[in-house]
């Protein structure tokens, strides 16, 4: 089966083919352009030259095409990218600005194009579908929660695909069926040892989940992706009542103070240098107090929420690291890990520093009682499988 994934962004248009069958999956192609204005160009180019590279014969010969769409007012999942969901994403493009308006045109785009190849939207939120409303409620009142402002969750695609990934790791197939069948056949009843993971996607954009038996039970993500861990320069957590202040005292508007908080926060914001953690930890190497206070503040924050989700499930089995950051910074995984000896956490540190740039391994020692892994993100292929499970389905 041909399974394309388009990526969408503001100003960009990547693309993934995948050919995937029950048991393995391969890229057949891949490319994108940069400085987009329009999608329509970059969409038959693409098909262009996917013909002329001899990839397919014609456009049609592509069986799915999925979106990894991020946040849709009242719809969540993996669901075929139709009127519903270009509704969803109307709905809520306030939110999520960079995004939203995008994937709309992009599967707009495909439909006009490609009308007889099969649309599916995978959504950021999806994995966070069966946290409690205990864990997703805001203490707000009932006319702002009627606006659909709660707890979502983003990372999602990545975030599953950890606990699929750690659960067959661990030999915990059990965990790892669930899992994969998650979106297809829901979460089912689960009655076997707990298999707890502490799952940090750490990279430009950050999060921590806490999942349990293959379900997420919480998320550092809020109600938009401007929450949780600082960002590379966008704030995460902050107190509400910061926004009206600041903006009384600098004499700000709203839409000026959103877009500081979007834009000139985060590790930038902090440490006046970068918004990439290499740049910052060059500065901080350099003396600079600044840049030192923007990785421990980092630490801090992930810290902050491991330590929530690790009281909430009674405990871990794993600790797990992905995406940039977390692939990469030897120093901040330690660092991370540090002290937590009483609570099982022995990191091995010459496993810890071979593991980088796209490696995955355990990088705990053999008698440390939780495993701490690095595992490689791999968004493209992880949303090509659930598009695959989603069309094998019918
Ligand atoms: P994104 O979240 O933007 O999709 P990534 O997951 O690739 O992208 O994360 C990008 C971030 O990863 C960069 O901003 C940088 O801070 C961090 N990063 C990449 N390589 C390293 C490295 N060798 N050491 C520390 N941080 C790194």
């Amino acid at each position: 089966m041909k399974i394309l994934i388009a990526n969408l962004g503001s100003t960009s248009f990547k693309y993934r083919l995948f050919d995937m069958d029950g048991s393995s999956s391969s890229m057949i192609a891949s490319g994108g352009f940069e400085r987009v204005s329009e999608y329509t160009p970059c969409i038959e180019k693409m098909l262009e030259d996917l013909v002329a590279e001899g990839h397919l014969a014609s456009g049609s010969e592509i069986d799915a095409v999925g979106f990894k769409t991020v946040l849709g007012k009242d719809l969540s999942g993996c669901v075929d990218a139709d009127e519903k969901v270009l509704a969803a994403l109307e709905g809520f493009k306030e939110v999520a600005p960079a995004h939203n308006p995008a994937y709309a045109e992009g599967i707009r785009c495909f439909e006009r194009l490609l009308p007889e190849v099969r649309r599916v939207a995978l959504f950021e939120t999806a994995f966070y579908q069966w946290m409690t409303p205990a864990a997703f409620s805001y203490a707000i009142p009932q006319a702002w929660r009627d606006l659909g402002i709660r707890r979502y969750g983003f990372h999602g695609a990545s975030h599953k695909f950890i606990a699929e990934r750690t659960a067959k790791l661990f030999g915990r197939y059990d965990v790892a069926d669930r899992v994969r069948s998650l979106y297809v056949d829901g979460p089912g009843e689960f009655s076997a040892e707990p298999f707890r993971v502490l799952s940090c996607h750490l990279g430009g954009s950050s999060s921590v989940t806490g999942i349990k038996n293959g379900l997420a039970i919480g998320t550092s993500m809020g109600f938009s992706p401007q929450s949780g861990l600082p960002q590379n320069n966008r704030v995460g957590d902050l107190d509400s009542m910061a926004v009206p202040y600041a903006c009384k005292m600098l004499g700000i508007e709203v839409g000026e103070a959103e877009r500081q908080l979007n834009k000139e926060s985060g590790l930038l914001g902090l440490s006046g240098v970068s918004n990439d953690v290499r740049d910052v930890r060059e500065a901080a190497a350099g003396g600079s107090e600044e840049a030192k206070l923007a990785i421990d503040t980092l630490v801090d924050s992930i810290r902050h929420w491991m330590g929530s989700f690790y009281f909430k499930m009674g405990g871990a089995e794993v600790i797990s690291f992905t995406a940039g950051i977390g692939e990469n910074d030897v120093e901040l995984r330690s660092a991370v890990c540090a002290g937590l000896e009483d609570l099982g956490v022995h990191i091995d540190q010459a496993a810890n520093e071979a593991t980088i740039r796209g490696k995955e391994g355990v990088i705990s020692t053999d008698d440390s009682a939780v495993k701490v892994v690095v595992i490689p993100a791999n968004e493209e292929l992880v949303i090509a499988r659930e598009v695959y499970r989603q069309v094998s389905k019918d």
